[in-house]
């Protein structure tokens, strides 16, 4: 699939389709030209000679088409050229209409066929198309009346059904002149909405950023304030007042964790964001993470499990970064888990990465938000369960997933769990000593 943006994606130049179009069309004409040749040398009552030089002109005209609309320098002037192969075309067939002996009627159908054809095979417009008509119409009277047939009652017929084709031609041209303003009208208009959205949108991302950075100080300055209180350098503090000191540092952290969230976001998003990848033990990962859930999971009824198979144990990321994915999977978990369990497992694939899976049994995701869950903002369940979180978490992560040359997928069963995969590439393992303990499951905690 092309990524690029539409806009960017060269379209077919209008030069380029009417070269395309000719070609072929000069083709076709070829070969029909060739078939009626077939038929006048076993039929024609007068003789093949008299009119073999306009099919020796015919064949000519193709070849020079085809030359034309290939080479690159006349490429570019395809449009007269164009007419001028339609208006000779019909200038070859009005000849042999006129050379044609009385008793066949006037065959002026290939007349007609080609200024038909041209009206729906290039898109020049009115203009042209009138200028290609009357001079098809034109060309015809005038060969009739050279070859003194302009008494001849299919002559007159035979021209007044070219006319008639000829002025329909232009109605479509004209028809399709209006409708091609119309449609270009329209997406001039698109262009402007798109490019009005994209400067707020951009606008909105800075205001985001510059926000942010404006809340991050003074958040810092209450959460240093309220350790020196809590640290004593204040003086001792009653039980009661440290409670109240905890409550306020555990907000102000969610708050402070939110704004950092919100400033990842919008690096993410202008590109500014930055990972460093390096080789990660999991181990040392898995066992601080552990460490983090059994005061998360304290007090729940939920049961906490974590494994690393060891032929995985080192992955290519950035560790601050992995962390963080991490630990927005397990929180997630966390909240929207009421009993059962969740674990935590890092399992090779089979193309050389590592799945880091966390699944829990809790009240999973519906199948139709599995993808909108991804998007920044995007919260699934209802508001009434009074979950706490901005919906920022997955968007963010996934987006570092990328970073770092990985993906991260869920699968889930609403009422039975969710089951959330980063797939991070592997660091590969050194080979094994002679008598080295055979892979088994490590377990962390
Ligand atoms: P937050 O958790 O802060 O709302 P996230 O981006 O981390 O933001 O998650 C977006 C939404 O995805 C959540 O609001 C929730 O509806 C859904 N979700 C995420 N993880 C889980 C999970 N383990 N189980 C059920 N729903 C989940």
């Amino acid at each position: 699939m092309d990524s690029r943006n539409p806009e960017e994606i060269p379209a077919e130049t209008c030069e380029e389709l009417i070269a395309r179009r000719l070609r072929l069309g000069s083709l076709v004409l070829a070969a029909t030209v060739a078939l009626s040749a077939v038929l006048d040398l076993a039929i024609r009552p007068g003789g093949f000679l008299p009119v073999a030089w306009i099919y020796g002109a015919d064949f000519a005209l193709v070849f020079l088409v085809q030359l034309a609309s290939r080479h690159p320098q006349t490429r570019a002037h395809i449009i007269p050229v164009a007419v001028l192969a339609v208006i000779l075309w019909n200038a070859l067939f009005c000849s042999y209409a006129a050379l044609s002996p009385r008793e066949i009627p006037v065959p002026i159908a290939p007349s007609i066929v080609i200024v038909t054809a041209a009206a729906l095979l290039f898109p020049w417009g009115l203009r042209l198309q009138s200028i290609v008509a009357g001079a098809c119409v034109l060309t015809c009277a005038g060969t009739l009346v050279l070859a003194g047939r302009y008494a001849d009652l299919d002559a007159l017929h035979a021209l007044a059904s070219l006319l008639g084709a000829a002025v329909v031609s232009c109605v479509g041209a004209y028809l399709v002149d209006r409708r091609a303003h119309l449609v270009d009208r329209q997406t001039a208009g698109l262009r402007e909405r798109n490019r009005l959205m994209r400067e707020a949108a951009v606008r909105k991302d800075e205001f985001l950023a510059s926000v942010s950075h404006e809340l991050r100080t003074p958040v810092n300055v209450v959460l240093g304030y309220v350790d020196l209180l809590l640290d004593h350098s204040f003086g001792p503090l009653e039980p009661a007042q440290r409670d109240v000191l905890h409550r306020i540092a555990r907000n102000a952290a969610n708050l402070s964790n939110l704004i950092n969230d919100l400033i990842d976001l919008s690096r993410i998003d202008a590109g500014r964001l930055k990972v460093e990848i390096g080789a990660v033990e999991l181990q040392p990962l898995f066992a601080d993470l552990s460490g983090v859930m059994e005061v998360l999971l304290s007090g729940h009824d939920v049961k906490f499990t974590s494994k690393i198979v060891p032929r995985c144990a080192r992955v290519s990321a950035d560790p601050e970064r992995l962390k963080q994915i991490v630990s927005n999977l397990l929180v997630n978990a966390v909240k929207f888990t009421e009993r059962g369990s969740i674990t935590l497992s890092a399992e090779p694939r089979p193309d050389g990465s590592v799945a880091l899976v966390v699944a829990d049994t809790g009240i999973g995701i519906p199948s139709t938000a599995q993808r909108a869950i991804f998007e920044p903002f995007r919260r699934v369940h209802d508001p009434s369960l009074r979950v706490p979180g901005a919906g920022i978490g997955l968007s963010i992560s996934s987006r570092l997933a990328h970073l770092m040359g990985g993906s991260l997928t869920v699968e889930s069963e609403p009422g039975l769990g969710s089951r959330f995969t980063l797939v991070i590439p592997a660091v590969p393992e050194p080979p094994r000593a002679p008598g080295a303990a055979p892979d088994a499951l490590r377990k962390v905690s």
